[in-house]
């Protein structure tokens, strides 16, 4: 059936509250994933987690069930060392977890601890900001320091539903301390993971498609980036409810072809 998505060769799942929830699967997306494999598109992972290894994030999925290796997963730290990387950038001091750390060190930038040395500063979630740590924003008071945070989400979800406080929490503290917005945002809604994805896999965005529970940034994603979507809304939908399904096990059969 001839129908909007012919041209899609790809989909670009988000992560948390469309295909796991915590430690656990939503529910289809598994059968779904494997659905949409059988009916011959790539599967690639977009996520704006700043604490995990895209290595990390691939034994996760694996873990649950959903087989795929760390070069199919695009996510905001990764996007972050990207952009460095464009910029010349090799020093930086961050904010964040041994995770994004890792992510950032694979990526050829030399981590500093004092954060007036680097040449930026990356701000991640971080579970461990003390009190101690926030007063050495004092030395950058003043100066020009590039700050590239991950993303500005303000909560995302935890096991069995519940919210917790995201990189965006760590964002309103660091514009707070220094008095000023940070430079860039790293994850989504910018577009720089689907460029990056677009050039690791020669996929234009009209054959890529994305989907994802969240408006405001895989919706915004998608749009930016000129590509279709698909919203996982599983209270339903307030608007655009044609392009939205309230289950997983709804997505493979919108793209039969
Ligand atoms: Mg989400």
């Amino acid at each position: 059936m001839a129908n909007q998505f012919t041209k899609i060769k790809a989909i670009v799942f988000d992560l948390d509250g469309t295909v796991y929830e915590g430690e656990n699967l939503v529910d289809g997306a598994l059968e779904a994933i494997n659905s949409l494999r059988h009916q011959g598109f790539q599967i690639y992972f977009c996520t704006n987690n700043s604490t995990r290894t895209r290595q990390e994030i691939a034994n996760k999925l694996n873990h649950l069930g959903i087989v795929t290796t760390s070069d199919s997963i695009f996510s905001a730290g990764y996007a972050a060392a990207y952009y460095l990387a464009k910029a010349g950038i090799k020093q930086i001091s961050l904010l964040g977890t041994l995770g994004l750390r890792n992510e950032l060190s694979a990526a050829g930038l030399t981590i500093v601890d004092e954060l007036d040395k680097g040449q930026a500063i990356v701000v991640g979630l971080d579970p461990d900001i003390n009190y101690a740590r926030m007063s050495l924003f004092s030395t950058l008071l003043g100066k020009n320091m590039p700050v590239i945070a991950c993303n500005r989400d303000r909560w995302f979800p935890g096991n069995n539903g519940e919210l917790k406080p995201g990189c965006g929490i760590m964002v309103d503290l660091v514009e707070a301390l220094m008095g000023r917005s940070v430079d860039l945002l790293a994850g989504k809604p910018n577009t720089l993971l689907l460029e990056m994805l677009s050039r690791q896999t020669g996929l234009n965005k009209n054959e890529l498609m994305i989907v994802g529970d969240s408006f405001e940034s895989d919706v915004a994603l998608a749009k930016a980036f000129g590509s279709l979507w698909v919203l996982y809304a599983p209270h339903g939908c307030k608007n655009s409810c044609q392009n939205s399904v309230t289950t997983m096990n709804d997505l493979p059969e919108m793209l039969l072809r």
